[in-house]
């Protein structure tokens, strides 16, 4: 594949004014960018850790191929010096791992992959349906082997002891078609504990960002002593720096700030910002290896201090046991957050229609609202889910 030429590509910065994915609501010219302003010479990947005991060399800054991109904005990420891609077999429908496979297939051999697969603990797990699964994934990652393959969404690493899980990994192994087996989770405070014990995960990806981790950072040090590796995901606190003027006005670039708070953290090898366009790329990157500034402790102040109200921690779940009617709180308020923030309307709204129908807010109206007297982050709880429902109702 060709370099990128960026300025063939200036339409693809229409993406990159939230940090997140494109938007038909969101028009966006360089000039809306925000502080960050790329050099005419864009910086490279300054920064190389190990990942765990897997040996990998991975960019401390590395991409997140969640929601929209090109693949020609991967290989500009590659051109840069990125050589860690995370992606899953939900992403996009899939269509997440076909465009890694049509970005990435000729430099397979210098690039680390992961992808992830969920379980529902609802459904008969069998071992040959693992594999197919796996095996569909590789084909249309245009590869013979997954470096990383995860486990989607643990909240409990009970469910391991699966035989079916154990047996179809091990196998998939033995045969060569994964390095290696980690999951992700946004249950950070019980399976980072857990996996002190079990030897499933070599990798682990969950949420750290300055607003949701630090009670969890002795954890993280403990699982990377063990030689786990360690990455971080939703590093940008619900990406609502696209929606605050007085961010946007700041000299710093708040997705800059929030990738070296997380990167000043010795124990986290590598964090995956989504990167859905050359902005991106660019802007992330030039964070690499560089340390925390004072700066960067303002614009991250003034961030907590318009969000706190606003942002549901993705790992919380302090309010769930207070609602009678047992609403699935939190994975709502992170569809609305995908839907809003994200711009991933689409896939916010898929999301929703595969919750079952007795998690939704339905009764919310008439409900004194336990929720919002149990939320220690004094969130709107009632009326952000009445909101919620009528946005992803399709
Ligand atoms: S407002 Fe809705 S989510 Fe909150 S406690 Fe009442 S029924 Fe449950
Ligand atoms: S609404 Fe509040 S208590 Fe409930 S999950 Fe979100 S942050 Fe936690």
């Amino acid at each position: 594949m060709a370099k990128v030429n960026r300025r063939n590509f200036m339409q693809t910065l229409a993406s990159g004014v939230l940090g997140f994915g494109i938007s038909k609501n969101v028009k966006a010219s360089v000039e809306d960018r925000g502080p960050f302003q790329s050099e005419s010479s864009p910086s490279k990947i300054r920064k190389y850790n190990t990942l765990g005991k897997t040996g990998i060399k991975v960019p401390d800054v590395s991409c997140g191929a969640i929601s929209f991109f090109e693949p020609s904005v991967l290989r500009y990420a590659y051109d840069l010096g990125v050589t860690y891609f995370d992606t899953a077999e939900s992403y996009m429908r899939s269509k997440s791992e076909s465009l890694i496979g049509e970005a990435l297939k000729d430099v397979r051999d210098k690039v680390t992959i992961t992808t992830k697969h969920g379980y529902s603990s609802r459904q008969k797990i069998k071992r040959e349906d693992i594999i197919k699964r796996v095996e569909d994934s590789l084909k249309r990652m245009q590869s013979d082997y997954i470096d990383v393959a995860m486990i989607h969404g643990m909240s409990d690493l009970s469910f391991l002891k699966n035989e079916e899980i154990q047996a179809a990994y091990s196998q998939l192994k033995k045969e060569g078609k994964i390095r290696f087996t980690g999951f992700s989770t946004h249950n950070a405070k019980l399976t980072l504990k857990q996996a002190l014990d079990n030897d499933f995960a070599q990798v682990i990806l969950f949420i750290y960002n300055h607003m949701e981790g630090s009670e969890i950072e002795p954890l993280i040090e403990q699982v990377h002593r063990k030689g786990i590796g360690t990455v971080a995901m939703k590093i940008f606190a619900g990406g609502k720096h696209g929606n605050l003027e007085s961010l946007i006005s700041q000299k710093v670039s708040y997705p800059q700030a929030a990738i070296r708070w997380v990167m000043s953290n010795p124990n986290i090898d590598c964090c995956i910002p989504t990167m859905s366009s050359y902005s991106h790329v660019e802007e992330f990157v030039a964070t690499s290896g560089k340390p925390i500034k004072r700066a960067d402790s303002k614009v991250i102040a003034e961030y907590q201090r318009q969000t706190k109200n606003q942002y549901c921690r993705v790992s919380c779940s302090e309010c769930l046991t207070s609602c009678p009617e047992n609403v699935a709180v939190n994975d709502i308020l992170r569809y609305k957050m995908y839907f809003e923030d994200y711009r991933r309307e689409k896939e916010a709204m898929y999301y929703y229609t595969k919750l079952e129908e007795s998690k939704k807010p339905l009764n919310c109206a008439n409900c004194s609202g336990y929720c919002e007297t149990a939320c220690p982050y004094g969130l709107a709880v009632k009326e952000k889910l009445i909101e919620a429902d009528e946005i992803l109702r399709a």
